[in-house]
């Protein structure tokens, strides 16, 4: 078994895609986010960085142990039609009167589950939950990354109705591990948000109007570039990999004209003035008594839990989140390297490779 496996890693080409923001990228929105809160809340947020740089991912694993918890990272906008912006009512209450909850749970409800976030972070505060100011703080600063993405605004999440699959990995994973050491990421100091429902409605609004070019741009660059050169080789670990090549990467980027780098920047600023808004209406407890927190036993091990359960996978999502792959638009069913555009490292390839075998006649002639 083992040998077929690893033929089948050697000869099949796949395509394995982050969800939201790569991990790279979630993770520095949540840490850089900590940088733009005043002096008292610094203090503590500074003490748990770590924390909160580890844990900016916690949501996407915890979608494979949790039912219910993709929708909470995306919104199919396009399903409503046009002006889905005016016709969704912002409010969930009024949404589900609308539509149900059925309708909203089945195409993601991510603006109305970063408000929510803020009024649980707001109680965490009041209460002086350590432990659930920390674990909310950092879901809180995946969802508003996540609404920030333009693909998690639209059916055709990874390019599949277009033909491009792979796009999701490329411009949230590939380009920010590419360039984002050069992005400019000052934002300036957190304000305090009047109506966190609107500005959360706002992120999603401002992604979805950056998609036509996400979209757009990739199809027009397709056509200049050859196979070959539109997809590269890497190393990773021990393991060739197939990317997107960095001079198509590098070209998509330029066209993107900083789109990139103003939607990470926009997270970041959006998740300090979150947090710093539901600090304010808690009454503004004093934090540095909280630095002393330590995680209980308990804690810890309910985050090795969802660790491990992130590993089993239980749950199945949308394809382009679950890890699982697609081949892609090219077509290739058989090469001599793995493709993979995302972050998720070597583990996952094995795994997703194990759970591929119901899905390709290919693999399935492999692993019989
Ligand atoms: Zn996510």
């Amino acid at each position: 078994m083992t040998k077929y496996i690893f033929a089948f890693l050697l000869c099949m080409s796949i395509a394995i895609q982050s969800y939201g923001w790569g991990f790279y990228a979630h993770q520095r929105i949540n840490r850089l986010a900590v940088f733009g809160l005043p002096p008292e809340m610094i203090v503590f947020y500074k003490h748990y960085i770590l924390y909160l740089t580890e844990n900016a991912v916690n949501p996407d694993k915890r979608r494979y142990a949790v039912d219910g918890e993709a929708p909470r990272h995306y919104i199919d906008m396009d399903v409503y039609g046009d002006s889905a912006l005016y016709k969704l009512p912002h409010h969930w209450k009024e949404a589900v009167a609308k539509y149900t909850e059925d309708t909203l749970q089945t195409y993601g409800i991510v603006p109305w589950h970063i408000n929510f976030m803020k009024y649980q972070l707001t109680e965490a505060f009041k209460q002086k939950d350590v432990n659930r100011i920390l674990r909310i703080s950092a879901d809180l600063g995946h969802y508003i990354g996540d609404a920030h993405v333009p693909l998690h605004t639209t059916e055709n999440y990874n390019g599949q109705l277009t033909g491009q699959h792979g796009i999701h990995g490329l411009w949230e994973s590939r380009l920010p591990e590419l360039f984002a050491a050069n992005y400019d990421f000052f934002s300036g100091t957190a304000t305090y948000l009047t109506d966190t429902q609107e500005t959360a409605w706002q992120s999603v609004a401002g992604s979805h109007m950056a998609l036509d070019s996400v979209l757009r741009f990739e199809k027009e660059l397709t056509k200049q570039f050859a196979e070959d050169k539109k997809y590269s080789f890497e190393q990773r670990g021990n393991i060739t990999v197939r990317v997107y090549s960095q001079a198509f990467s590098k070209a998509y980027h330029r066209m993107l004209a900083g789109q990139v780098e103003r939607r990470m920047k926009a997270s970041i600023k959006m998740v300090s003035d979150f947090w710093y808004t539901a600090w304010v209406d808690a009454g503004q407890p004093d934090l540095v008594e909280l630095t002393k927190f330590d995680f209980t036993e308990q804690e810890k091990q309910k985050l090795e839990e969802e660790k491990q359960q992130w590993e089993k996978r239980h749950v199945p999502s949308r394809p382009h989140e679950s890890g699982l792959f697609q081949l892609p638009s090219t077509g290739i069913t058989s090469c001599e390297h793995i493709h993979i555009i995302g972050d998720e490292g070597i583990p996952s390839i094995l795994m997703s490779v194990r759970r591929r075998k119901n899905t390709f006649s290919e693999s399935n002639a492999l692993f019989e």
